[in-house]
């Protein structure tokens, strides 16, 4: 037992969530699941239901709930120092930084704090107009990059802009989509069309001078999209021939979830700027920005985030980034997630008509679904997949949903997952299937 499963007003949160603005945040199911304590990959709720967690708090959780090394580090940090001004460096800050730094890829060298996502995107646009003095900014449709004002301006999904962007120096590129070419193109064929077309994009719609492209080296809540292998080399030509900078958005990509430490390394991508956030702090918030000594330089106005850097994120950080060294779960990312996406495919080929397409790397996987896929209209099967997320959660799996139309099913379970849930989380999904199908 719990504290609130025997107290009957704690049941009324259901009704209370209400209030909250937007009212939206429990519509993942039609009843709220009420999560009150995890452990690993599992999550009781209110009803004292046990759950597989397939999706971590939305990729918040890397190392699973309640992390021993995770909960000792924090508990050692807030009996010390919870936070002091901002304007002092404190340890543990300056050691996750060191440690950042050491695991980031290429000349990435600097830090900047932040509590959030969206905050760490903005800082990184920000950086990127700084240093090369131009405005301008791609990102790509279907991206997600937050929910302020400058990010919701980047955002590549109206369903997440609340009123019209007011930031014009953004420019979305068509997303390389393969499954649903924006060009209409056959991939084995097209010679990736659709980042070629970027330089188009650049003489057509602005100065020609950049500062940047902003992308996320797997579009995740666009649903789980991977670009072509040779995309990211083809657009950082032409983003850096107009003067601008790569930006690797790596908040859902980074530490391992791919299989890689960061998402960009599957397509060769060397940014000059990273941000990072979600599971860095193994749920406590935090975000950061990296880049280069070269434009750090360039930043030379006073910028503060107040709990940025706070010293109980970072010390969760450092644990975090000490158990994915110590126990390599970037490999156990790599296996896991080779077995879960194997187990998908078998999944599809069981339901061919429904399930389009299956794609993702490491632990970061999705699944499309379609109302027919033999008629090649592709229908987003959004309905197919509110029923498929409650017959996963009837049956004591957790997983997510995505996509403009909100047909793609999204599967983030825990960096270290073992084997046995990974087989667990595929025979419910495979009989979640069946029971839609009425198969
Ligand atoms: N970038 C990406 C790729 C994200 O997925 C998100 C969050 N879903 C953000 C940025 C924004 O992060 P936050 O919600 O912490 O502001």
């Amino acid at each position: 037992i719990l504290p609130h499963m025997d107290d009957p007003s704690a049941f009324m949160v259901r009704e209370k969530h209400m209030k909250f603005i937007p009212a939206a945040v429990a519509t993942y199911y039609d009843e709220p699941l009420v999560p009150l304590a995890g452990k690993g990959s599992r999550l009781v709720d209110l009803d004292g239901k046990t759950y597989l967690d397939f999706f971590g708090g939305i990729l918040t959780v890397a190392l699973g709930h309640a992390h021993d090394r995770v909960t000792k580090a924090v508990i050692a940090q807030l009996q010390r120092l919870s936070h002091a001004s901002t304007f002092y460096p404190t340890i543990p800050m300056v050691e996750l930084a060191e440690k950042l730094i050491a695991s980031a890829p290429g000349q990435l060298k600097k830090v900047f704090f932040t509590v959030s996502g969206s905050e760490a995107d903005e800082m990184a646009v920000t950086l990127a107009q700084a240093h090369t003095g131009n405005l301008e900014v791609i990102t790509l449709r279907h991206s997600y990059a937050g929910r302020t004002v400058m990010a919701q301006a980047l955002d590549g999904l109206s369903s997440h802009r609340a009123v019209q962007s007011q930031i014009g120096a953004v420019k979305h590129a068509p997303a390389p989509y393969c499954y649903r070419c924006p060009l209409r193109l056959d991939p084995k064929s097209c010679g990736t069309a659709c980042a070629r077309d970027l330089k188009e994009l650049v003489e057509t719609t602005t100065t020609g001078r950049l500062a940047g492209m902003l992308v996320e080296p797997i579009l995740g809540a666009g649903g789980c999209i991977p670009p072509p292998p040779d995309y990211f080399a083809i657009a950082a030509e032409i983003v850096r021939k107009h003067g601008g900078v790569m930006i690797a958005d790596e908040v859902q990509t980074g530490f391992g979830r791919t299989g890689k430490m960061w998402g960009a390394q599957h397509f060769g991508l060397e940014p000059e700027i990273m941000t990072l956030g979600k599971g860095i702090a193994n749920g406590l918030p935090m975000a950061a920005t990296l880049c280069t000594e070269w434009i750090a330089d360039s930043f030379t106005s006073r910028t503060i985030s107040t709990f940025g850097g706070n010293p109980l994120a970072c010390a969760a950080a450092g644990a975090v980034l000490d158990e994915i060294k110590e126990q390599d779960l970037v490999a156990n990312s790599a296996e896991r997630g080779k077995e879960l996406r194997e187990s998908l495919v078998r999944i599809q080929r069981q339901f061919p008509r429904m399930i389009g397409d299956v794609r993702g790397v490491g632990l970061m996987l999705g699944m499309e679904l379609v109302r027919d896929e033999t008629t090649m209209n592709r229908t987003p099967a959004t309905e197919a997949v509110s029923q498929l997320m409650e017959e996963t959660r009837r049956r004591g799996l957790l997983i997510g949903k995505g996509g403009l139309h909100g047909n793609i099913i999204r599967i983030a379970p825990p960096l270290n997952v073992s084997a046995e849930e990974i087989e667990e989380g595929a025979r419910i999904l495979m009989k979640s299937f069946s029971a839609i199908q009425g198969g």
